[in-house]
């Protein structure tokens, strides 16, 4: 029986980092996964950010060249092919999990291919698909079993035009009439992707605003935004009830408009449930141990990421934190420092960057404006638009903004929100400011290269201290 400093069970960014950064640090290590080999990488890499960023990207590039002729590109009969767009989104997952595979073997790290599962003090059972069963003897264990997609119950997924996240990445066509379910980030990822595709799309949220996490001036400039390109927006909007066939989708909504409540019936070709994630705990053989589960399916764990069972840790999507992979791979690290008495700092979450590649990108990190008051801190806020940016313009893409959130006490930086290109990329600025316990006058003294997109939060710090200069 093989003997292991560290077991991994999962594959996707929380799980591989946490093995590659086990084997970095001296530790014999082994990596559990369900999928066939060449399919390591998890959600991320297989059905999540990878596939659908490179489908963002197709959208990006059929927009651009559509628009082609304001900017002198005479680009006519531009038309997106759906089969090509696929094999170039298979090809870079199969690149990035090929990354994978590689990275195991270069580090030394033995994967086992089958359904791992706790199996008593010290042991991992690992069932292969053919059933045989192999046991690995381990010091540690990190549970990173990741998050599959959550269901409504009164709706019947079985119909072929009913689909989930995973379901929609391999749609062959494009939907003359798409519905989506749920305005978060996968949910307004997608309509933005088929809006552009050439789909009518209609955005369904609960809540009254898109993106309900954001910041709320950044909710309005997203919903303005998607509306004006087409989407039909439908806030404070409940869905009833679901019926379905080939042919296509009938949806009840309930929309409700301070205490009046009207209802409508939607007609569509295809409908999109994007109302969330669910941990995936059910079958990790935590029964009989120490290890505390929620009646949601999340693990209980502490700020080194240790379960209540000795030597088993927990990351990623199954505990409650951010379900981001940026986050699963942070968590993987901490939990092998601490595994390696690293004597490891916890994660500050309060500095995670919140990032939806939906067009216009938003991208978020700290408080927003409404958390910082309620937090109770003497507010002052800044904001430039993308309108008053060089080199926004020279990109056509002048649409959005940067806000700053900062104590007006010591100008202490509380958070970066901004909407418009490249946010997702920007939004590291202000992570790393934040990090560093920057205050607006450090951010705006920083000097920031011309003509850039960055140079909208410098102002954006101006602003906040009174004196923006290009506006
Ligand atoms: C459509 C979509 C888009 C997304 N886009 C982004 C994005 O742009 N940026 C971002 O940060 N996040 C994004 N996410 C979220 C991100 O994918 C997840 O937060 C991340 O993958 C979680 O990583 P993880 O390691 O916890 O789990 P996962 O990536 O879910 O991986 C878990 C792995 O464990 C395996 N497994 C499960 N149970 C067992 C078992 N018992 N034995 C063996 N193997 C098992 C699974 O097969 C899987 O490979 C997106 C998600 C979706 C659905």
């Amino acid at each position: 029986m093989s003997q292991y400093d560290v077991v991994v069970i999962g594959s996707g960014p929380g799980g591989y980092v946490a093995a590659i950064h086990a084997a970095q640090s001296g530790l014999k290590t082994a990596i559990v996964e369900r999928e066939p080999t060449e399919r390591l990488g998890g959600t991320c890499l297989l059905r999540g950010c990878i596939p659908t960023k490179a489908m963002l990207h197709t959208a990006d590039m059929l927009e651009t060249l559509k628009k082609g002729d304001e900017i002198g590109v005479m680009a006519s009969d531009v038309a997106l092919d759906m089969a090509k767009m696929h094999a170039y989104k298979a090809k870079v997952v199969k690149k990035n999990a090929g990354g994978v595979s590689y990275l195991m073997k270069k580090n030394k790290i033995d994967v086992h291919l089958g359904h791992g599962r706790l199996a008593g003090k010290g042991k991992v059972s690992v069932e292969a698909a053919d059933g045989k069963t192999q046991t690995l003897s381990t010091k540690n264990v990190i549970l990173a079993t990741g998050s599959t997609c959550f269901h409504l119950p009164f709706i019947d997924m079985s119909p072929a035009r009913v689909l989930d996240s995973d379901g929609i990445l391999e749609l062959e066509e494009v939907p003359e009439h798409l519905v989506v379910i749920g305005a978060g980030a996968v949910g307004t990822e997608f309509a933005s992707v088929f809006l552009r595709y050439g789909s009518k799309v209609t955005l369904i949220e609960m809540a009254p605003r898109v993106l309900p996490s954001e910041d709320h001036e950044v909710c309005a400039e997203a919903e303005k935004s998607f509306k004006k390109q087409g989407m039909t927006v439908l806030t404070s909007s409940k869905v009833t009830d679901v019926k379905a066939d080939d042919k296509g989708v009938k949806l009840v909504v309930e929309t409700k408009k301070g205490d009046k409540t009207s209802s409508q019936t939607i007609e569509a070709s295809h409908l999109l449930v994007a109302a969330g994630r669910a941990p995936r705990t059910q079958d990790i053989g935590a029964k009989g141990t120490k290890i505390k589960i929620n009646d949601r399916g999340v693990v209980e764990v502490d700020e080194f990421l240790r379960t209540g069972e000795p030597g088993v840790y927990a990351i990623g999507d199954i505990v409650n934190t951010a379900w981001l992979a940026h986050v699963a791979s942070k968590e993987g690290i901490l939990a092998v420092d601490h595994i390696a008495g690293k004597n490891p700092r916890p994660i500050n979450h309060r500095l995670v960057p919140m990032c939806t590649y939906c067009s216009p990108e938003v991208a978020s990190v700290g408080l927003s404006e409404e958390a910082a008051k309620e937090a109770g801190y003497d507010v002052k806020t800044g904001v430039f638009p993308f309108s008053a940016i060089g080199k926004a313009a020279i990109l056509n893409k002048t649409e959005g903004f940067v806000k700053i959130v900062a104590d007006k006490k010591y100008d202490e930086l509380l958070g970066l929100h901004i909407i418009g290109p490249k946010a997702t990329e920007l939004i590291t600025e202000g992570t790393l400011a934040m990090e560093l316990e920057s205050t607006i006058e450090e951010l705006l003294m920083t000097i920031h290269p011309h003509p850039t997109l960055a140079e909208a939060v410098a102002e954006a710090a101006h602003a906040a201290m009174g004196h923006a200069i290009h506006i």
